[in-house]
């Protein structure tokens, strides 16, 4: 019979943003469910998590560890455990239904019992803004707030385990969350001491009370997971936007066409609205009816209005028409300043501090892209020039920003594609290379956000289908520049993973030179898109001139 892990509960749990039915079908549609690979950077962030906590576990020394999770390594726990070993990672522990394993057992002698630390690899900074320009936002556009989930879903997961270990009839004493510190710069050697790397916290309280409750919730998903019958209907992310939803939706939700209303932009805010359009059966983006629905809300005076972000969605879609504000793309373009710098970072966020001052998870800039513009070369119809920068040898910084500064110069405009992005990689670097501070500052304020014109709607394509991403901008404006003909790195997370590869030395001779290439490719991609796209407007916007 199948046990049920803490793993697959948590991912069972609705509210903490799991999902029953993408459970059940890993339980018992596993080959439909792995239809649906993982990403190399997914796979890849099961690596980093043992990283932190290979590295979390010097902080126990003598520490035993079980291998495994069979019979052998559930014997082998019984034994370290009716020994009172002082430390045991990774104890299997496991009843007819659930199966547990701890990462840290610490035997506390004054209580006669085990201390249970469980080790994340998240930071302790629990409110960050979102950098990632297809997170969803707020009506008003602002980024929304990470989510306090998270908090809830640890003490679920050590209540899940101190329950199986009780069932065990092993009692355990304190309950602790070792976390990251995101306060916590590197100097030298790793200070892997409490305080310094990672932090803890005495979780025993939140722990005990929900015992009870946690032990209901695992009863009830191990009886709903244990059915063979699939559950019947569309599942709840049918009434939620696309963002939400899992790669198995298809399965859960077979026969719906691929762009629907669950993509209109931004509509997983507007649940009510979501669930009316659905319950009167307009599914398809083209029957959305244009009431005052699908119009922004009404603000109080002197507040801005909203942009009509999905009534133009569905008004290009239904007319193939595209919407364009020439003037004001225009007055956007007008206040740029040649040469233009079409620029790119590929960054590597860490959860270990690699370098020295670097912090848990702070980006490093490993990698940029930049593609510059004269004026000559656009009345011209020349090409930009091209220069781009890898390091993968040590830590980039120093040698990235000189890199910049020689091909930067003193005017000119920046052109990013979601700019708080680069721009907080540039804040960054700034503290990092003091000598470079006003160039960095300069960067920033000189750095134009060619997302605007979409985002503002001041051009709205039927094809970018409601987004601003970059990836579906360029599918219309520079189809040429298909992400999909990049062999191996094709987007941001491919990159990551390929740093991450070269930094562990796992390739090398030919693998390590074409990986390279491939990496120098898509960052080159990425601002070469970004001038096409500009091309358009620029093309747009003159060849509506009038004529002398
Ligand atoms: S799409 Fe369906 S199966 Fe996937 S998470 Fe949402 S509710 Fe679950």
């Amino acid at each position: 019979m199948k046990q049920l892990t803490k793993t697959d509960f948590i991912s069972y749990q609705e509210y903490l943003g799991g999902c029953p039915n993408n459970v059940w079908i890993k339980w018992h549609k596993l080959e439909e469910y792995k239809k649906f690979p993982k990403s190399e950077f997914e796979q890849s962030l099961g690596v980093t998590g043992t990283e932190v906590e290979e590295i979390a576990r010097l902080m126990f020394p003598d520490g035993y560890l079980v291998k495994g999770r069979g019979d052998g390594a559930q014997g082998l726990t019984k034994k370290l455990i009716a020994e009172h070993h002082q430390v045991i990672f990774q104890a299997v522990f496991s009843t007819d239904k659930y199966l547990a394993a701890t990462d840290v057992l610490k035997w506390n002698t004054e209580a006669d019992a085990y201390d249970l630390y469980e080790i994340k690899m998240s930071s302790t900074t629990k409110q960050e803004e979102s950098e990632n320009e297809d997170d969803e936002e707020d009506e008003n556009g602002k980024p929304k707030k990470v989510n306090k989930k998270k908090e809830l879903q640890y003490e679920y997961d050590l209540t899940f385990q101190v329950n199986v270990l009780e069932m065990c009839n092993v009692h355990i004493h304190k309950k602790y969350l070792i976390q990251l510190n995101k306060k916590y710069k590197r100097s030298g050697d790793l200070d892997v001491r409490l305080g310094q790397l990672f932090t803890d916290e005495d979780k025993t309280e939140s722990v005990e009370k929900r015992m009870v409750e946690v032990k209901e919730k695992m009863e009830e998903a191990f009886a709903y997971l244990s059915k063979t019958t699939m559950p019947v209907g569309h599942c709840s992310c049918y009434y939620k936007g696309r963002k939400a939803h899992c790669t198995t939706f298809s399965i859960s939700n077979p026969g719906l066409p691929d762009y629907t209303v669950h993509d209109l932009n931004r509509i997983g805010l507007s649940k009510k609205y979501l669930r009316d359009l659905l319950n009167e059966g307009i599914l398809e983006i083209g029957k959305v009816p244009e009431d005052d629905r699908l119009k922004p809300k009404k603000v109080k005076e002197g507040e801005k209005s909203g942009k009509p972000r999905k009534l133009n969605q569905v008004r290009v879609y239904k007319s193939k028409k595209e919407i364009m504000d020439l003037d004001a793309i225009k007055a956007e373009l007008n206040s740029l300043t040649f040469p233009l710098y079409f620029l790119d970072y590929e960054t590597y966020p860490s959860a270990i501090p690699l370098f020295d001052v670097y912090h848990p998870y702070q980006n490093i800039v490993f990698q940029y892209s930049l593609h510059v513009l004269t004026e000559d070369d656009a009345k011209k119809g020349r090409e930009p020039k091209h220069y781009e920068c890898l390091l993968l040898d040590g830590d980039p910084a120093e040698k990235i920003v000189e890199s910049l500064r020689k091909n930067i110069g003193d005017t000119g405009s920046i052109i990013s594609w979601f700019k708080k992005f680069e721009n907080s990689r540039n804040k960054e670097l700034a503290d990092m290379v003091p000598g470079q501070f006003e160039f960095l500052h300069g960067v920033i304020k000189r750095t134009y956000d060619l997302m605007d014109i979409v985002e503002n709607q001041y051009y709205v394509h039927r094809g970018f289908k409601g987004s601003s991403s970059i990836k579906k901008v360029q599918d219309v404006l520079a189809p040429q520049y298909s992400y999909k003909k990049l062999i191996d790195v094709q987007n941001g997370t491919d990159a990551i993973e390929a740093y991450r590869q070269i930094l562990k030395g796992e390739l090398s001779g030919k693998a390590l030179e074409e990986k390279k290439e491939h990496m120098l490719k898509y960052c080159k991609y990425d601002t070469a898109v970004m001038y096409e796209i500009w091309k358009f407007f620029y093309d747009l916007v003159n060849a509506s001139k009038p004529q002398k």
